[in-house]
Order: C-alpha cells, then sequence, then structure tokens
C-alpha cells in the first residue's frame, strides 16, 4: 500500500511478522515495526500479586485506539493497530507532534519506535471524551528500543521521564506498588475512575520482567455495552459476552449484594436493552442510524487521502459537511453501519436472521 510517498507492506508471517506488523519503505530507507502485543487481561485483583511478585506500576488505560511511531527516511510515520498508515492519524498526529516525536526517535537507536494511545472526539474509530484531550492527543505507553534484530520496552520510570523531556505526553503513571498492597491499591483507583468514566489501568512490572496485565471498571465494561448496542448486529454481538464475563467476576469479587447487586444488575440489563430499542424504533421511524463524527485535516489533499484510504478498507463514509476553520479543513463524516438494514429486515419479515 501507499501513504504521502512511502510503500508499506504488512508482514503476515515471518520473525517479526504477526498482526499489525508492517515493513516501511521511504526516501532510500526502509523499516519494519512488528505488531503491538496484545495484553492479558485480569478479572480478579485478588491474584495481582501471584502475577506481579516483584511489585508493579499502575498506568492509566486510555479509551482510544493504539498507534505506533516510527522514523523512516527523515519523516515520522504513524501506524494503526492492524498495522496501516492511516492518512487523517498521520496528518493530525504530524501537524502537533510532528518534530517532537522525530527529536525522541532520533535519540534512540535506529529503528526502535513509540506506542501510545489517540485520545479524544475527533477520529474515525474511538471517541471518547477526556478532559484532558478533548480533540485530539497522543499519550504515550510504551517505548520500543531497538537491540540486535528485536526490541525491549523501556523501563516504566525512564520511559515517563524521557517522553516528558520531548515534551511529548504520557498516559498517567498512578504509582508503584508492592505487591501485597497492590489489589486494594488499584481497587481504590478503578472505584474512583468509574466515577470518573474513566477506562482501567494497565498493570505492569516495573522493569517490564513480567507480562503486563490490563483491568477495567465497570463504568467501561457496561458502557463499552451500552454504546455498541446502538448497533446491535455491527459492535453489539461482538462485545456482549466477554464484557458480561468481566462483570460477572467482578460482581463476585466485590460481593455485591442487595440494593447495590441489584443497581449494577439494572444498569446493565439498561445498557443491552436502552440503545437497542432505540435503534429499532429508529429505523421504524425512518431514521437509520449511523455513526457521525467530526474530523479535522490541515489540507484538502489529506481529506482526499483519507476518504480514499477509507473505502479501499472496504468502510463505508461519505461527507455531509465541509467547512473552513482558521486553516483547517473540517468536515462532518458519516459511517454507515450494516445493523439498520438488518433491523428493517426484520421489522418488515418479523422474523429473526438468529435463532
Ligand atoms: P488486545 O490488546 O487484546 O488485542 P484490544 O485491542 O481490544 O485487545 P484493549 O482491551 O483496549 O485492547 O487493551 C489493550 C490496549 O490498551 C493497548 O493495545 C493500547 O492501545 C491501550 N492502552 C491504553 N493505555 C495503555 C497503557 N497505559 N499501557 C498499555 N496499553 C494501553
Ligand atoms: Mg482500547
Amino acid at each position: 500500500m501507499e501513504y504521502g510517498g512511502a510503500k508499506y507492506v504488512p508482514l503476515k508471517k515471518g520473525k517479526w511478522g504477526g498482526k499489525g506488523a508492517v515493513l516501511i519503505y521511504y526516501s532510500g530507507d526502509v523499516k519494519v515495526v512488528p505488531g503491538y502485543p496484545s495484553i492479558q487481561r485480569l478479572v480478579l485483583l485478588s491474584k495481582l500479586p501471584h502475577y506481579f511478585p516483584e511489585g508493579v506500576s499502575v498506568e492509566e488505560k486510555m479509551n482510544g485506539y493504539n498507534v505506533r511511531v516510527v522514523e523512516v527516511g527523515g519523516e515520522v510515520f504513524a501506524v494503526t493497530r492492524g498495522g496501516h498508515l492511516c492518512p487523517y492519524t498521520n496528518a493530525r498526529l504530524r501537524a502537533i507532534y510532528g518534530e517532537e516525536l522525530k527529536a525522541l526517535l532520533e535519540e534512540l537507536p535506529e529503528g526502535s519506535f513509540v506506542a501510545g494511545e489517540v485520545v479524544g472526539e475527533e477520529n474515525p474509530y474511538v471517541r471518547v471524551r477526556y478532559p484532558e484531550a478533548p480533540e485530539f492527543d497522543y499519550f504515550i505507553f510504551d517505548i520500543f528500543v531497538k537491540e540486535g534484530d528485536s526490541w525491549k520496552q523501556m523501563p516504566v520510570e525512564e520511559r515517563h521521564e524521557l517522553v516528558r523531556r520531548f515534551g511529548l505526553k504520557s498516559v498517567r503513571l498512578l504509582g508503584t506498588f508492592p505487591p501485597d498492597e497492590a489489589p486494594g491499591r488499584v481497587k481504590e483507583i478503578i472505584d474512583a475512575f468509574d466515577a470518573e468514566g474513566r477506562e482501567g489501568v494497565v498493570l505492569k512490572d516495573p522493569l517490564y520482567k513480567r507480562v503486563p496485565a490490563k483491568y477495567t471498571g465497570s463504568y467501561t465494561n457496561i458502557g463499552d455495552i451500552e454504546k455498541g448496542m446502538l448497533y446491535p448486529f455491527d459492535e453489539g454481538k461482538d462485545y456482549l459476552f466477554p464484557r458480561i464475563v468481566r462483570e460477572m467476576f467482578k460482581v463476585y469479587e466485590e460481593g455485591l449484594k442487595g440494593r447495590d447487586f441489584e443497581e449494577r444488575a439494572l444498569w446493565l440489563g439498561k445498557a443491552i436493552l436502552g440503545p437497542s430499542t432505540e435503534a429499532v424504533k429508529a429505523v421504524a421511524s425512518g431514521r437509520p442510524v449511523h455513526e457521525e463524527f467530526v474530523l479535522r485535516f490541515p489540507s484538502e489533499e489529506d481529506l482526499e487521502r483519507y476518504l480514499d484510504y477509507a473505502r479501499s478498507m472496504g468502510v463505508k463514509v461519505k461527507v455531509l459537511e465541509k467547512a473552513e476553520e482558521g486553516g483547517w479543513v473540517v468536515v462532518k463524516v458519516r459511517k454507515y453501519k450494516k445493523s439498520p438494514d438488518v433491523i428493517e429486515s426484520m421489522l418488515r419479515t418479523g422474523r429473526t436472521p438468529l435463532d
């Protein structure tokens, strides 16, 4: 595939291959970026000391999309989790942090890369409101330092320090705790995050001697269901069971009973039935529900590149509105879902495609 004068090839197999791995050629240079590793999910905080016997660093898990950044031929490239050079992400990330990212990567051995979360409401993928990132921002949570023909994750403290030194942002480091204190401290953090509407935490050995783990609160477990069920036959279907399982063990560990239990159960039930019945009502009254969002491009050319890219990925998008705002091209985009079609056919036939 091609982006901005670079050619790139997803690497499905081989030494550095795997989900999201990519080879990028640009200006006579070539770099490999391996896929970002999947993080094991924890459902019982009581097991923390078992997985992190030397203590654990707790970082905020921000809810956006994973972007790796690498330098190739003197230019920085942003790679999505799936191993693509999304033109929107590249244009916006370069506009805010192009220089800083390049400077940081130039200080590290050739072929090193950073990984972080793009967060905010102006993107085509995951839109969650954060007071510290209302539109579009980037929070680094990993630096992979090239060593021989592989990469090593930079220790937690050292990474936070380096990111700060180059004027970039990190996800929040909430503390490093001894194993026996960890379950209680993480529980406190998660309760506060649930009240504030934050996703969860990623738990890391301070020196990356053990594999990291992720843990999310009810706000996200149930909130994801609520968002997903607006499109029951798109995200809804895949979201439902795994998130119920997370809550199943959370409720067990918290020992919820009586009113507290009833409240959680009602919250979950409403998350499933609320948005999904709204979707049925909307389609029944001739208002199909589709995703709509705002994107901001440095130029018309960047917008065209993004639209071509989205369509080449098989995503149905349409520009609803376009305006110029302080040198930026601001567009309202609609992404078509298949749920309205399924619901429409069910309303017409009175039958279900499921059992
Ligand atoms: P998987 O990682 O299992 O493929 P997924 O992509 O759905 O699944 P999540 O459940 O969102 O991932 O959890 C892992 C992701 O969390 C990481 O890939 C990264 O994008 C994001 N993330 C946010 N904050 C952090 C952090 N502090 N440390 C590591 N990852 C983080
Ligand atoms: Mg995520």
